[in-house]
């Protein structure tokens, strides 16, 4: 006699999809977006259930990270940034509670207000059971590099959670004097990883992790080229230069673990394994921007043994988020 499987069975055999960098925009930071036009990816942005569960559902992702979108609360004034934040985490926690199984969260922190972004993390992870945060590049045109944000790394330490450092568009100084004529290389193409690149960057040289040696920072788009650089780093100019007591590759492959969002590139892949180790990369998609269903297909067919691709579909995730 011959039994099928009941899909409940078989999808518990199935591995299991963990994607950790998936947008949605809260109606606290809507409202200081200004003339927002309406369009699809808005109107996905802005779903935190049916539509956004569907497009997981399609694509087999189990569960998602959830994070505040481009600009969150980065370039408010200080005190509007505390309020917004807040509504942002409270409403991110309400689409949490409506379904605990499939969504979790990153905070948005008020970065404009150091001490107070290092409250609200305290906040989101000890009383709405948030995994860690994500930046949105710079604060008001100033890197996170900057002693005057070190409470927040420091917060991330004693609660023991990742820092996500997600990409914002490049300063207007930077982009007027590299693109003033070619706009289309102001984002993603481009000028998304050379912001955050920078950024990763500045954050070693600035001494943050011999300060704070068990900080952990999160990057996406694997990286951002980083593994393909790290060897021209250990070069002396940047580790004598920093008066640095390691060269950055050590800091880098130390204290940064990267995902695949919106980078579905086997050679990059493997150009990450190779630098980081298999341990240290996470799948994620990108949604709304990047399509779920191309993520998890190149997941599934990229070139990886089935133990490893399971370790960066979710297994790492779980380790690293403790979910
Ligand atoms: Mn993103």
């Amino acid at each position: 006699m011959c039994f099928l499987k009941p899909a409940i069975l078989i999808n518990e055999t199935a591995m299991k999809i963990i994607a950790i960098e998936e947008h949605f925009t809260s109606p606290a930071v809507f409202a200081h977006l200004g003339n927002t036009k309406a369009s699809g990816i808005m109107t996905k942005l802005r779903d935190m259930g049916a539509l956004r569960l569907k497009e997981m559902d399609e694509a087999g992702i189990d569960y998602a990270l959830l994070s505040e979108n481009n600009p969150a609360a980065q370039n408010l004034a200080p005190d509007v940034a505390i309020a917004t934040a807040k509504a942002s985490n409270d409403f991110l926690f309400e689409a949490i509670q409506a379904n605990p199984t499939r969504f979790g969260g990153f905070a948005t922190l008020p970065t404009p207000a150091p001490k107070a972004a290092a409250d609200e993390l305290e906040r989101c992870v000890t009383k709405l059971g948030f995994k860690g945060a994500m930046i949105m590049g710079t604060s008001n045109g100033q890197f996170l590099s900057d002693k005057e944000f070190r409470p927040i790394f420091e917060r991330a330490v004693k609660l023991d959670v990742p820092v996500y450092l997600h990409p914002s568009p490049v300063m207007p100084a930077v982009r007027d004097a590299y693109f003033k004529d070619e706009p289309y290389f102001h984002n993603s193409g481009l000028g998304f990883g050379l912001e955050t690149l920078t950024h990763s960057f500045k954050l070693i040289t600035s001494g943050l992790f011999d300060e704070l040696p068990a900080l952990k920072i999160i990057v996406g788009h694997l990286g951002e080229a980083a593994p393909f650089l790290l060897w021209r780093t250990t070069e002396n100019i940047i580790r004598a230069g920093a008066k640095m007591p390691k060269a950055l590759k050590d800091y880098y492959k130390t204290h940064f673990w990267l995902t695949t969002s919106g980078a579905f590139q086997d050679s990059a892949l493997q150009c990450a394994i190779t630098e980081m180790g298999l341990d240290r990369i996470l799948f994620s998609v990108d949604w709304p921007y990047i399509d779920n269903l191309q993520g998890t297909t190149w997941l599934k067919k990229t070139p990886l043994s089935e133990k490893d691709r399971e370790a960066i579909a979710s297994g790492n995730a779980m380790k690293l988020l403790k979910l």
